[in-house]
């Protein structure tokens, strides 16, 4: 069943005179990709940036699951269910898949209240680590060492570190970046099997991928927003074309 899992609502940063984010608007629901595309500098990863609390925002709202979540820390914004990928320098490369992604399940638990990490103990985080380590599609790559493994499944660990915190929604800041065709539909079908159980914002350039993930579509030129709408809506749209998918 679909429901609105996240909700910002004018959304401004300002960095001195610059509006990075100008009055930015968006829902994520659950089963649902959003994507947020536009030029360089269009104030994408601002934006991700404030959803996750790494920036305080200058005005606007955001609920998560319900609860109001404005001005929150990351560490508890993330507690909240929110989850975005981690830097590749999160990873440990002489660690394994497994060890990194148990690292990151065990990282949540130390968050956790002390009377939940006596009753979640060690299994669960295994458990945990097994799962997100699967729905990576890492189950082969399992015990390598992450040091060892190619660029494009370093960059599904960071999802499977992601998803160990058993997030709700998940921010992914072009997680395609400097992948080959056959990493980059591997990543695609992975990003569509994710959003069965999460509601996902993907930031990306490559447009093909957004086309054939992307349930809803913001344009962003120069932090504000320029178009949103279904992916044939934004195709259609003559400002958009001029703008941006022209080019
Ligand atoms: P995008 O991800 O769409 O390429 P960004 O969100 O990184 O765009 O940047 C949007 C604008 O905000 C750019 O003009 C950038 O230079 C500026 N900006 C981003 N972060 C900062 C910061 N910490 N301090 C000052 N300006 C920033
Ligand atoms: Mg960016």
């Amino acid at each position: 069943m679909s429901e609105v899992l996240l909700s910002a609502k004018n959304l401004v940063k300002r960095f001195g005179g610059l509006a990075a984010v100008n009055d930015v608007s968006v829902d994520l629901w659950r089963g649902r990709i959003h994507a947020v595309i536009g030029p360089n500098g269009a104030g994408k990863s601002t934006l991700t940036n404030l959803l996750s609390g790494d920036l305080p925002l200058t005005t606007g709202s955001i609920t998560l699951g319900g609860a109001d979540v404005t001005g929150r820390s990351p560490e508890r914004i993330s507690r909240a269910g929110l989850g975005r990928s981690y830097q590749k320098t999160n990873i440990f490369l002489p660690f394994t898949v497994w060890e990194n992604v148990r690292l990151a399940a065990q990282s949540r638990a130390q968050h956790a209240a002390s009377w939940l990490r006596r009753a979640t103990s060690y299994a669960p985080t295994n458990e945990l680590a097994e799962r997100a380590i699967d729905l990576a599609g890492l189950k082969p790559r399992r015990d390598a060492i992450a040091g060892t493994i190619s660029h494009g499944e370093q960059r599904q660990l960071e999802i499977a570190m992601t998803l160990a915190t058993q997030p709700k929604v998940l921010l992914l800041d072009e997680p395609l970046a400097g992948m080959g065709v056959a990493e980059a539909e591997r990543m695609v079908e992975l990003l569509h099997r994710l959003k069965q159980e999460h509601a996902i914002l993907l930031v990306e350039h490559d447009m093909d991928a957004v086309f054939a993930l992307a349930d809803r579509l913001t344009v962003m030129v120069n932090g504000q927003v320029i178009a949103s709408g279904t992916p044939a809506e934004i195709r259609a749209d003559a400002g958009v074309q001029a703008a941006y998918l022209g080019e």
